[in-house]
């Protein structure tokens, strides 16, 4: 029955001709789609990027066998606002989705904005989620409202959780609200496996993620799929299982990596197991840079400036890699700017699936992806919004423009120790600070001033951001924005 399926299925896409991605041979089924998603891991964090204190060897070997993008960044440097981007294509703050959204949170991902589990879903791909969901917890939000045939995972952050250590150490009031959180649940397909996660089921979390997704491929191995690995880790509270707890030379953090690292290897096998690694475009990154202020429990940005909570490179440039064997080139490194925004159009290109037909912001890098002579990013320009709607940063080419506003650092000190975070303080742009990455990756050397022209150029791209996107900042409403989906009042 299912044969009969994909045939009729992939004789209706040959018919269709160009609907067909080019990257596939005519005989080929439409590629698998692995997506591995981390959560505040950092752009030095893996050993391609320069990690240190463990080690990373099935990363290494995606690197190794595909591409490496040195200038991949996400939407927003906050877990909502990013996933948001990475499902629908779109700036977060186009659909409406800000920050990360907390137990009481009452909006979730509209009903209206498809998917990337949806999209494929018109080429009649399997689609499972094992992980971080976090666009929305009520029922009508929740990934098999979305697009995705099966889910098991945390509807939201492991820190909304009352049983979170760092609690035993903050102020009394601050304390007694954070506790006040629900109890966090675990969820299967749309209902309540587990209703009050412990810390013993905290470490089990990236295993089980890991087995759910390898059970997944197994079961889907005769037709096209779409696994998504949205981990929960290493967003603290970090946790790992006894097979890597003390295993690294960088405590709880090098473990945790060591774990995702793991799971990386185990869904690589089970592809290579089931003869799928041809026919599979895997990809791994994160959904924002390093949560600083856990100094030893949190990551690393490398070189970049600042971390998760703000718009400098810390923030939104992360870690990407990617492999397809035969049409990825194998050690290949590109340094072009993309956005996870642009996912969902490249995976509708190399599955023949049809774009929304509501406006959405990525494009398509396959050319980058896979090494096209001369290929450059499809991007003129990219907008970094964060807060509440906040237009901070501007970026074009090798210009960075930072926008006036206010941001959060440790301002040299040292982030916390055994996963207590240390206080943050707030600083303010007083005027639009530009940046050379190519130059000075690390934003450190404020060139406005010999730039005139190419801050007035970006300060003009802000605008039209403004227009279309709206920012609090300048008190502007954006013209080009849809409404977050809003839990049903049964009136
Ligand atoms: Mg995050």
């Amino acid at each position: 029955m299912i044969l009969l399926r994909m045939g009729w299925l992939w004789g209706a896409a040959l018919a269709l001709g160009g609907l067909v991605a080019s990257a596939g041979a005519a005989e080929d089924r439409p590629p698998n789609i692995v997506l591995i998603f981390c959560d505040d891991l950092g752009y030095g964090d893996i050993g391609a990027f320069g990690a240190q204190g463990y080690r990373t060897p099935h990363l290494d070997r995606l690197a190794a066998d595909g591409v490496k993008f040195t200038r991949f960044y996400s939407a927003q440097p906050v877990c909502s606002a990013s996933r948001a981007a990475l499902l629908t294509g779109c700036y977060p703050s186009r659909v409406s989705i800000q920050g990360a959204l907390g137990p009481q949170a009452k909006v979730g991902i509209h009903a209206d904005e498809l998917t990337l589990a949806e999209l494929v879903k018109q080429r009649g791909y399997a689609t499972g989620i094992f992980g971080k969901w976090h666009l929305g917890h009520e029922r009508q939000f929740l990934p098999t409202h979305n697009g995705f045939d099966e889910y098991f995972g945390l509807p939201y952050s492991n820190d909304m959780w009352p049983l979170h250590p760092e609690y035993a150490k903050l102020p009394p009031g601050v304390a007694q609200r954070k506790r006040g959180f629900p109890d966090l649940p675990l969820i299967e397909q749309d209902q309540v496996k587990i209703p009050a996660v412990t810390a013993e089921h905290q470490q089990q979390l990236t295993t089980w993620y890991t087995e759910h997704a390898v059970a997944f491929i197994e079961r889907h191995r005769q037709e096209p799929f779409f696994l998504y690995v949205p981990h929960s880790m290493p967003h603290v509270p970090l946790y790992v299982s006894d097979k890597f707890a003390g295993k690294t030379s960088r405590g709880l953090f090098g473990d945790v990596i060591s774990e995702i690292d793991w799971s990386v290897g185990e869904i690589l096998a089970a592809l290579d197991q089931h003869a799928l690694a041809e026919n599979t475009l895997v990809i791994f990154t994160s959904d924002n840079g390093p949560w600083l202020s856990y100094g030893e429990h949190a990551g690393s940005a490398g070189p970049l400036r600042e971390g998760k909570g703000t718009c400098w490179d810390g923030g939104v440039r992360e870690p990407f890699l990617a492999r397809w064997p035969g049409k990825i080139p194998p050690g290949s490194v590109c340094h072009e700017p993309a956005m996870t925004i642009d996912i969902l159009p490249t995976v509708a290109g190399l599955v023949g699936a049809r774009l929304p037909a509501h406006k959405i912001d990525g494009l398509d890098i396959w050319p980058l992806l896979s090494g096209a002579a001369g290929a450059k990013s499809p991007h003129d320009s990219f907008y970094f919004y964060f807060a509440d709607n906040e237009l901070q940063a501007v970026m074009r080419g090798k210009w960075k423009l930072q926008l006036a506003h206010q941001y959060r650092t440790l301002g040299g000190k040292p982030g916390g120790q055994g996963g207590q975070p240390a206080p943050y303080e707030v600083r303010k742009i007083a005027q639009p600070e530009l940046y050379d990455l190519e130059s000075d990756s690390g934003e450190q050397h404020d060139v406005a001033a010999a730039h005139p022209e190419v801050v007035r150029e970006l300060e003009a791209l802000a605008e039209q951001a403004r227009e279309d996107l709206g920012d609090s900042l300048t008190q502007r409403v954006g013209q080009g924005v849809r409404p977050p989906g809003r839990v049903a009042t049964g009136g």
